[in-house]
């Protein structure tokens, strides 16, 4: 069913576009960069990164972002989409901050559906239910709420400033549309000390409300102070912790990654940055307001730092903790 309502999305062009890219992917992890970078298949644009929580080891909800906060311009947005619907095939709107907090995040996904590309978003869930008729009319693909605790105590341990009901209603309003209307919905829950004993309850609200996939996440963490909200089943964490209390990644870290040369990420204002995991982009590598994506792409500066990654990604801070 999802597939069939997917096809739209997909050309020969788009298709030819994947080729190239796997091409450039290919030849960048020998070092080779003589052929022009490929546009990417799939990029998240900002709405906004204002959002309406203070959650714990988010910069943007702990107020630590440095880059001002705003929200996305629609006619810039409009340029990006008109230039890339070629060959983008899926946008994601939301990067730092909550997407319904956005005005015309609407506009958006209609614009971005118009064009035959695949639109989901990612919400903290507070304010879906009082936005029920602008999912219901903008009808995005795909919905990814979070939910990382099942009580107001657990819950509220990450999400602070948050209330576990309100997620509760808005996947109720979420159930409740018809079939052909609901996006497709996925639960995310980001393992902690404090909620794992409270995923074998997960699979009971995915029948209560219709939701499609749950995904269990592992939490990036940033300092040492925060090792103790990791889970205590290694399963769900991606680090490893010494008896000092330091930790590092648990997955082995190589010189190469599919994000940066499948996909892009582009904030509020236009700037465009490697990926998500750039929050106060540290590394812009352009910006659309005044360069298109291509140029952007095949830029000094985008083939530096891709080449960077691929030789010695150790020497980014942002690569060293990142799971990809
Ligand atoms: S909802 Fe998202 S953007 Fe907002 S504070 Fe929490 S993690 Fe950060
Ligand atoms: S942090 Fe570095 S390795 Fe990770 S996705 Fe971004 S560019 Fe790739």
């Amino acid at each position: 069913m999802r597939l069939v309502r997917n096809i739209r999305y997909i050309s020969l062009a788009k298709i030819w576009n994947l080729c190239r890219l796997q091409a450039f992917y290919r030849k960048a992890k020998h070092g080779n960069f003589s052929t022009e970078a490929p546009l990417p298949s799939f990029a998240s644009y900002e709405p906004t990164n204002i959002c309406n929580l203070s959650c714990e080891m988010c910069p943007s909800g702990k107020g630590q972002l440095k880059r001002p906060r705003g929200t996305a311009d629609m006619e810039l947005y409009r340029k990006f989409i008109l230039e890339n619907r070629k060959t983008l095939t899926n946008i994601i709107l939301h990067f730092q901050g909550e997407p319904l907090m956005c005005q015309q995040l609407d506009e958006m996904i209609s614009l971005a559906r118009e064009n035959c590309i695949h639109t989901m978003f990612s919400t903290n869930g507070q304010l879906l239910a009082q936005n029920i008729d602008l999912i219901r009319n903008a009808r995005p693909d795909h919905i990814i709420v979070s939910l990382d605790g099942l009580t107001d105590e657990t819950y509220t341990k990450y999400r602070v400033g948050g209330k576990v009901q309100n997620v509760f209603n808005g996947l109720e309003k979420l159930s409740q549309l018809p079939t052909n209307e609901r996006p497709y919905i996925e639960l995310q829950f980001l393992v902690f000390s404090h909620n794992e004993h409270e995923i074998p309850e997960l699979k009971n609200l995915k029948k209560k409300y219709r939701i499609d996939k749950i995904t269990l996440k592992s939490a990036q963490i940033y300092e040492n102070s925060q090792v103790e909200f990791l889970p205590e089943n290694k399963n769900f964490s991606r680090y490893e912790v010494s008896g000092n209390g330091s930790f590092r990644l648990k997955k082995r870290i190589k010189n190469q990654c599919k994000r940066l040369v499948f996909g892009t990420v582009v904030c509020f204002d236009g700037r465009v940055v490697p990926c998500c995991f750039d929050k106060d982009a540290n590394h812009e590598l352009g910006n659309i307001a005044s360069q298109s994506l291509y140029e952007i792409r095949n830029s000094k500066k985008y083939i530096d730092f891709v080449n960077k990654v691929f030789s010695n990604r150790n020497e980014i801070s942002i690569c060293n903790n990142c799971s990809e």
